[in-house]
């Protein structure tokens, strides 16, 4: 979402005359585009602007910026930390970029505004055949460990018409595959539902892939599968976040459903979409989880098999409830649970990349890849990357790839 996000500043700054500059040092303004998702995010982002002082120090004339979720977040409070910053401005008010660059607005620009699910903002994407598509803004869920309803607000959904003519002009421009973007696509609303919205963009000529995160999976409904699995276009591929095996800790994060529930829907998927792969987000050392409470999470991996895991250590938001809970765990023991949960995770997915040794994938080609140059990269509808031998020329096409061989985090095919 963020580097969607930058694709937005890029567009509307280009707009107005702007261009990107080959160095930081050439270049007239610096923007920081932050994620405040985790901590380790933050301190990486204040380590970098404090860089950047040395450069505002010789060349006082330099513009920076802070955008994103701690801009959002902090206002002013970036200002006291870093006084050589010029406006702060977040996800809500890209649109206001040109004001604050020209001095028309005061530096700051971080309420919520509820206008920009209306917003069309130019966007200045990469051609690469895959592009980003926001269809939403916002959450309402409130777990109790994420900052995003503060810092993107309440949801609210684009209209599909707008979203429909965007998809429509980027198959025009020659893109083959869209991503549609949102905290929690599933509950998209519109005039139209997120499996009316998914119909409504199968239907586009040229475009030949469908991809959406994130879903949530209380709101992940039957209707939905049955779409997913009844569009040709929409992937094979669907992030679910568990985040817990144990139901004691779901109810603690707020998350809405029990195991049980997640385990029925996961089943569901994949009687009605067969080959289907599932990956998911894990926070471990979530407050007064208790070793029981980890074991009932390595359960829910071994049962449930995802092909792939994103796992993180618990880390505290400020603002949020869980921040505030008692019991926080000991750092040391979230990184002994996180170990044990990566390196299963690491077992079962080259087992399930192993099922797809000799078989025939459909892979959309992305480009040359970046550490051999007589070799391309792509990927399955299910997501797996795929590398086999090739030139730049097959760059966005779609060819059928016989898996040699499986590895961790990548197959190893040839062109059929
Ligand atoms: S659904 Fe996702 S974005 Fe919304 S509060 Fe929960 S974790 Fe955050």
């Amino acid at each position: 979402m963020n580097v969607h996000d930058s694709e937005k500043i890029s567009g509307v700054l280009t707009e107005e005359g702007y261009s990107q500059a080959e160095s930081i040092k050439d270049s007239d303004l610096v923007i920081f585009n932050t994620c405040s998702i985790r901590q380790k995010a933050e301190q990486k982002f204040f380590s970098d602007l404090g860089r950047i002082k040395a450069l505002k120090r010789k060349r006082p004339d330099l513009k920076i910026a802070v955008a994103g979720c701690i801009a959002q977040q902090m206002g002013k409070g970036i200002f006291r930390r870093a006084p050589y910053v010029d406006f702060v401005f977040g996800p809500q008010n890209i649109h206001r970029i040109i004001d604050l660059v020209q001095g028309k607005s005061s530096g700051i620009a971080n309420d919520d505004n509820p206008e920009v699910a209306d917003t069309d903002l130019p966007v200045l994407r990469k051609k690469e055949g895959r592009a980003w598509v926001s269809i939403m803004y916002g959450c309402n869920n409130f777990c109790s460990y994420c900052i995003v309803p503060y810092t993107r607000g309440m949801e609210r959904s684009r209209p599909s018409g707008k979203i429909l003519k965007e998809i429509k002009g980027l198959s025009e421009e020659g893109f083959r595959e869209v991503t549609l973007l949102g905290q929690n696509v599933n509950s998209y609303m519109s005039d139209m539902n997120f499996a009316g919205l998914l119909k409504g963009i199968n239907s586009i000529s040229g475009i030949e892939r469908i991809r959406f995160v994130t879903s949530h999976p209380r709101d992940l409904s039957g209707e939905l599968i049955s779409a997913i699995a009844m569009l040709d276009k929409v992937c094979d591929h669907i992030h679910l976040p568990l985040q817990s095996g144990s139901d004691r800790i779901l109810r603690l994060m707020n998350r809405g459903y029990t195991v049980l529930e997640y385990c029925r829907k996961v089943d569901s998927l994949r009687k009605s979409i067969p080959g289907i792969s599932i990956t998911t987000d894990i926070i471990t050392g979530f407050p007064g989880e208790k070793e029981d409470d980890h074991m009932m999470t390595i359960k829910a991996l071994k049962d449930i098999e995802f092909d792939g895991t994103f796992a993180f250590k618990f880390s505290p938001r400020q603002g949020t409830k869980a921040a505030a809970m008692d019991s926080q765990v000991d750092d040391n023991v979230k990184s002994v649970r996180l170990t044990e949960i990566l390196q299963l995770q690491d077992c079962i997915t080259i087992k399930l990349n192993k099922n797809l040794e000799n078989s025939i994938q459909e892979v959309l080609v992305e480009g040359l890849s970046d550490t051999d140059k007589d070799t391309v990269t792509g990927r399955t509808r299910s997501n797996k990357i795929v590398n086999f031998k090739g030139n730049g020329d097959l760059k966005d096409k779609v060819l059928n790839v016989k898996i040699l061989l499986a590895r961790k985090h990548s197959l190893d095919g040839e062109i059929l």
